[in-house]
């Protein structure tokens, strides 16, 4: 396992989606799932596939599951009401993330929103979940401050490097990168901000 992706569960309830999640019927499990209280059920063994991130692409490769764990945080989502990630929720996650990163070899650079490795299908944790937080702790890549904006024809290139899957129309996969960091705005343009995120992200990844 060198990946860790981050879903929200969009249900109606954690424990709707705890149910879900455990019926075989379904076809979807995680490895973990946050309730909002920061209660922490472990669901599929660390070492076993889960199947939580479908059709997914990152760094070149395809069909993510048999490499990353799949934590699940409980939130209703955009569909039934997106709300922020309370604190005792986040503080959970952090710590079950920093455990999971102390028992696999996973670079920073591979911990991922679902929306990162499926842009066109996904949004979720989504632009409200604390990415920075969460970097600050140690937990994936956060640049400390913009690079110079890279130029528009660059754009492409840096979001390949980082690892967005380069067939995906530009706005599909800025959007997703703005909604893991550039959260504020997510609109899919290259704006001057985004430009210099990109270059500040890529520089990370490629570090
Ligand atoms: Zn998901």
């Amino acid at each position: 396992m060198d990946m860790l992706i981050l879903h929200y569960t969009g249900m109606a309830s954690g424990a709707a989606a705890l149910t879900r999640l455990r019926d075989p019927a379904a076809k979807v499990s995680a490895h973990y799932l946050v309730e909002e209280d920061g209660r922490v059920f472990a669901m599929v063994e660390e070492g076993r596939r889960a199947w939580h991130a479908g059709v997914s692409h990152w760094r070149g490769s395809a069909g993510l599951n048999g490499r990353s764990i799949g934590i699940e945080v409980v939130n209703p989502g955009h569909e039934h009401g997106y709300r922020p990630f309370p604190v005792l929720q986040m503080v959970a996650v952090v710590e079950l993330c920093l455990a999971v990163l102390g028992r696999h070899p996973i670079p920073a650079c591979n911990v991922l929103a679902h929306s990162d490795v499926a842009p066109d299908r996904k949004q979720d944790p989504g632009e409200l979940f604390d990415w920075q937080g969460l970097a600050g702790q140690g937990v994936g890549l956060w640049p400390s401050e913009p690079a110079a904006p890279a130029g528009g024809e660059a754009v492409a290139g840096l979001l390949a490097a980082i690892g967005y899957r380069a067939d995906l129309p530009l706005p599909v996969q800025l959007s997703a990168f703005q909604r893991h960091w550039r959260p504020e705005r997510v609109d899919g343009l290259a704006d001057e901000e985004t430009r210099g995120l990109l270059r500040a992200v890529a520089d990370l990844a490629q570090g």
